[in-house]
């Protein structure tokens, strides 16, 4: 079985992209796994902290474990958006593959110094996990959005990628880019699309002289994800086109079975709308 480092530098050597798609229950995990294992990529399981919070660190770490070896698959788990000390330990002691560790909203200064701590203290207890560091600022909360956050607008510069990369020894780098967390109401009837600054992927990645991750990529012109994986992201972050995809196939399921009480049963619709949406959007990041 591959690690994750072998499946990173790989995709980056191939120019495609490993998809990383959230998860707070197993359905969404069932759906990812299924879609993956169909068209035979590797792929990244996302769990932020409040996803963490609903599913217990070490029970979907288990969970996660337990697919890998039965599926014989290279399903990975990254721990989203970890803001603490505590909790990249946490994860990491659980058995992530993966710690996303985000100190982004601090001074550049501050955010240097707590993820160096954080890569330090990760590789002293698996020097195999890869950890990702956050420069720049792309809001928060995968969630739908009325306005583009104010916080949105600051974007990385390479020579500070390169010295954050250099100074914190991080082995994954998300830039911000234009990519932006959450989907605008304008976004959610696909006419509106985000745009990301293609030449500042290629600077980034070129200064950065590491994998780079793509966050808040739901809603992304299709052609812009193509051009940022050619100009280097390596990781690219689906999560509110799953959300929204389970919210509708919940609701449609409801709607059309108003008698059944069955779970597995209600949520096949469910199931099915996620998939679709993690398959499409392999496809694209992978040009399969
Ligand atoms: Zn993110």
């Amino acid at each position: 079985m591959m690690t994750l480092s072998e499946a990173l530098n790989d995709a980056r050597r191939r120019h495609v992209a490993i998809g990383h798609f959230n998860v707070a229950d197993l359905v969404a995990l069932k759906a990812v796994t299924e879609a993956a294992r169909g068209l035979k990529l590797p792929v990244l399981i996302g769990a932020s902290e409040g996803e963490r919070g609903f599913l217990g660190v070490r029970e979907i770490a288990a969970v996660v474990a337990s697919l890998r070896e039965t599926l014989d698959h290279p399903i990975f788990l990254n721990a989203d958006h970890t803001h603490s000390l505590e909790g990249a330990i946490a994860a990491a002691e659980a058995g992530f593959d993966m710690i996303g560790f985000d100190a982004s909203t601090n001074p550049l200064e501050t955010n240097v110094k707590l993820t160096k701590q954080a890569v330090e203290a990760v590789k002293s207890i698996n020097r195999s996990i890869v950890v990702e560091g956050e420069l720049g600022n792309i809001g928060s909360g995968s969630e739908i959005h009325d306005k583009v956050p104010e916080s949105s607008r600051f974007l990385t510069k390479a020579e500070e990628a390169k010295q954050f990369v250099e100074a914190t020894g991080i082995d994954v780098l998300a830039p911000a880019v234009g990519n932006m967390h959450g989907l605008l109401k304008s976004m959610i009837s696909g006419d509106v699309k985000k745009r990301l600054d293609i030449g500042r992927i290629r600077d980034v990645a070129g200064a950065a002289g590491i994998p780079l991750t793509l966050h808040g990529g739901s809603g992304t012109d299709d052609g812009d994800f193509q051009k940022a994986i050619l100009a280097g992201m390596t990781i690219v972050h689906i999560n509110t086109e799953i959300r929204l995809a389970w919210r509708r196939g919940l609701e449609a399921s409801l709607a059309e079975n108003p008698d059944e009480v069955v779970p597995y049963k209600i949520y096949n619709k469910p199931l099915d709308e996620m998939r679709k949406v993690v398959s499409s959007r392999l496809r694209l990041f992978n040009g399969v």
